[in-house]
């Protein structure tokens, strides 16, 4: 795997910056699940020295020369090829981005996430209007600094996935915006469509729930609880020490029982993947994946085509049953139909969060075309609640009441991050096309132990040691949104009857 001298000095090195970025990892997760709220100014403060010795030790003369040095390098192994690449990335952007800048933006965007909080309490817009819009100015800033061939934009896709440009995420949009347009419309005109359904206000008990998950996730990977734990946190996310300890995050509303059980499943996808990444790759650069996209492919495969399957609900159903309390819902709420239909409704709706496979593209769509609008400067933020109500009002029919439901409702933009929404869009797409595959090879999914087995070989042994588009080439294939479309006017077509 590793035999070049130069890169085995690199690996050596590195294992610093390594220990520096596990004990962040730390640091992050207990801040978002067992940190007392006061504790917050010390751990902001600690984790800004942290990055910033990061960043020095990254920049030292010794190791900056090895990185050039590898680059020169014609024979590689494509781990070693992975190692050299991953550590240009995060050369260029310490490189090209002054260190003052680095940390304005971070001074910025750690008080914005604050003031977005507020405002989004307090429901108005104008309390984070002038926040946003020196977070985008500085978007816009650090897309010169680290340049770009067509649009600025380009340079801030490129942060979330490698090589990702405004005009490959327009093309994919153009090609999908129609088929579904005409399936939502299908299905919200077709006789069985239902603007509510029972569970969906059906209460039920946290203990028992959280005991649920954990089933679940005991279920689907038998080791859970050894190298890998579930916890609560006020938004699911996954985080990952090493391939021997990953962790992930899931959170209880107290009715609507699937938002905290597809959380789950959502994120031990993503946690698989880092589980599953070659042991020789680990306090490399290269282990566990890099790619947004690629992740999200991992848990929107088995979120869609495990969590939401008959087989998947009907194995659970005593459990679903005796999770929600039964004067909340009656006994003929609780047969597999309703669960299945409830687990795959379809309708439009204001939050990205709760969206369904079929409208949550629209919310991508949306967010995409604002975020590449204001960085090319087509439009101001001034401009933002409008031209979010109105592309509302175009994709889904609804506009929302009030900012919190709109222009407001997700963190990314607050932290900074601009350019990261079409990751989960094109990643849900790749996730159809992988069951696609395990589906071509005539393996079952429901075979949990085959599918992981299927999963690693093909994708997560690797960590990152390639890019998407060679990781698909791996595998023989190219990104093809067709699959996803077949995929989903196939299902819907069945359980909307049209
Ligand atoms: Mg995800």
């Amino acid at each position: 795997m590793f035999k070049n001298k130069v890169i085995l000095q690199i690996l050596d090195y590195y294992k610093d910056l390594w220990a520096l970025s596990y004990t962040s990892a730390i640091a992050h997760w207990d801040l978002e699940t067992y940190m007392p709220q006061m504790g917050a100014s010390a751990r902001g403060e600690a984790l800004g020295r942290l990055s910033v010795i990061r960043q020095k030790m990254f920049l030292d003369q010794n190791f900056v020369s090895l990185l050039h040095k590898a680059e020169g390098i014609k024979q590689m192994t494509d781990q070693e090829r992975g190692v050299v690449r991953i550590l240009l990335r995060s050369l260029k952007y310490y490189e090209k981005l002054p260190s003052d800048f680095i940390e304005d933006f971070e001074r910025l965007t750690n008080t914005a996430t604050v003031i977005w909080r507020e405002a989004k309490e307090k429901n108005n817009f104008k309390i984070f209007e002038k926040s946003l819009s020196k977070i985008f100015d500085m978007n816009k800033q650090a897309a010169e600094y680290l340049g770009y061939e067509d649009s600025p934009y380009d340079a801030l896709l490129d942060q979330y996935e490698e090589g990702l440009t405004s005009s490959s995420v327009q093309n994919f949009f153009d090609g999908i915006k129609s088929p579904l347009q005409e399936l939502l419309n299908k299905i919200t005109t077709s006789s069985k469509y239902f603007k509510t359904h029972p569970l969906e206000t059906a209460k039920y008990d946290k203990h028992k729930m959280s005991e649920l998950n954990d089933k679940v996730l005991k279920y689907l990977w038998k080791d859970f609880g050894q190298n890998f734990r579930l916890d609560t946190s006020a938004h699911p996310f996954t985080t990952s020490f090493s391939n021997n300890d990953t962790r992930i995050t899931t959170w209880y509303h107290e009715q609507d029982f699937g938002r905290s059980l597809l959380a789950v499943i959502h994120e031990f996808g993503h946690a698989l993947y880092d589980l599953q990444s070659a042991p020789e790759l680990e306090m490399t650069p290269i282990g566990g994946g890099s790619s947004l996209v690629i992740h999200e492919s991992q848990s929107r495969f088995w979120e869609n085509f495990v969590g939401r399957s008959g087989e998947f609900i009907s194995h659970f159903k005593k459990d679903f049953d005796s999770v929600i309390s039964t004067s909340s819902a009656s006994r003929k709420q609780l047969s597999v139909g309703s669960y299945h239909s409830y687990f795959n409704k379809v309708r439009p709706s204001l939050l990205r969060v709760e969206a369904d496979e079929v409208t949550y593209h629209f919310h991508i769509m949306l967010r995409f075309e604002i975020e590449r609008g204001l960085i090319e400067g087509r439009f101001k933020i001034s401009d933002l609640r409008e031209v979010w109500n109105s592309k509302m009002k175009a994709y889904l029919g609804i506009v929302p009441k009030n900012d919190s439901e709109g222009v407001l409702q997700d963190i990314h933009w607050s932290g900074g991050a601009v350019g990261y929404f079409p990751t989960y869009s094109l990643g849900t797409f790749l996730g159809a096309q992988w069951e696609s595959q395990i589906k071509n090879l005539k393996l079952k999914i429901k075979n949990y132990e085959q599918t992981e087995q299927w999963l690693e070989k093909h994708i997560h042994q690797y960590g990152s040691t390639y890019t998407l588009e060679d990781l698909l080439k791996k595998n023989e294939m190219t990104f093809n949104p067709s699959v996803n479309l077949k995929y989903l006017e196939e299902k819907y077509s069945g359980l909307y009857g049209f």
